[in-house]
């Protein structure tokens, strides 16, 4: 995983690894939308590009529904996505 910071709980973010001084911070923003309705009009409600430049970027930040099964997997199996995507979607693990 490239991100360096993930959000826990309700209002807490958490690295995992000690971050150097100047070192750039990464931050998924897919683990904290989440939206039932996925299109309106045909178009998704909620994406943009991503141009973190990193090996493994998606490309796109969308809603954490949209994820690869295996990143949603990580996220929920650690717990590092905040309280509301844990709740909707850790009966599906
Ligand atoms: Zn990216």
């Amino acid at each position: 995983m490239q991100s360096k910071l993930f959000y826990k709980g309700k209002n807490e973010l958490l690295a995992l690894r000690d971050i150097k001084k100047d070192e750039e911070i990464t931050f998924d923003y897919s683990t904290t939308m989440d939206e039932n309705e996925k299109q309106r009009n045909g178009k998704k409600l909620w994406f943009c590009e991503c141009n973190c430049m990193a090996e493994n970027c998606r490309k796109i930040i969308s809603q954490f529904r949209d994820l690869p099964l295996e990143v949603k997997d990580y996220y929920l199996k650690n717990k590092l996505t905040p309280d509301f995507i844990l709740r909707n979607f850790q009966k599906t693990l």
